[in-house]
């Protein structure tokens, strides 16, 4: 015997499959937005695409890289080799070492850096009163040898009079 569906049901299962194929139009619209939005504004694009941007990628202002000690044209930093920010260091990442320059005075002699320990917290670059390091916003840091992540901040001062003297 022949099945026929009923026409009550007939109309029913039409606007069911109508009503579905309408819903999962109008879900694949929502979806394409942002696609569509972001291909008609690219500029408003924030994915980056890393690392072919490498030359143009900065990170934004408020972000910790690693410990720097920056230097005039003349190649002088502002330290005074006081120990303040490696006594601030709650990771024993900084060690001061002093020496004496040609007239005897103490000065600093090399500012070691194990960034391998540094979190960034910034608490030295806080407390020394003389601006003389700064956090970088570096951010690609990986390294095969972690010896390399232990860095000596500042030209030494006797180096810096040897050649001033030459
Ligand atoms: S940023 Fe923090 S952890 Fe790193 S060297 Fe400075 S005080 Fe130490
Ligand atoms: S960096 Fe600043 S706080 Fe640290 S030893 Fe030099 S002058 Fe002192």
């Amino acid at each position: 015997m022949k099945a026929t569906i009923p026409k009550e049901n007939l109309l029913d299962y039409s606007s069911r499959y109508l009503r579905k194929v309408f819903t999962g139009f109008y879900s694949l619209i929502q979806g394409m937005e942002i696609t569509i939005k972001y291909f008609l504004n690219p500029k408003t694009v924030i994915t980056q695409q890393y690392p072919e941007n490498r030359d143009t990628l900065e990170m934004f202002e408020r972000f910790r890289g690693p410990v720097s000690m920056p230097h005039d044209e003349k190649g002088q930093n502002a330290c005074v080799a006081c120990g303040i920010c490696e006594k601030a260091c709650p990771n024993g990442s900084i060690s001061v070492l002093t020496t004496k320059d040609l007239s005897g005075r103490k000065v600093l002699g090399k500012y070691v850096y194990r960034m391998a320990q540094c979190a960034f917290c910034g608490l030295c670059v806080e407390s020394c009163p003389f601006d003389a390091i700064v956090l970088t916003r570096d951010f690609e840091l990986s390294v095969y040898n972690r010896n390399e992540l232990t860095w000596v901040l500042n030209t030494p001062q006797i180096e810096q009079e040897e050649n001033a003297n030459d």
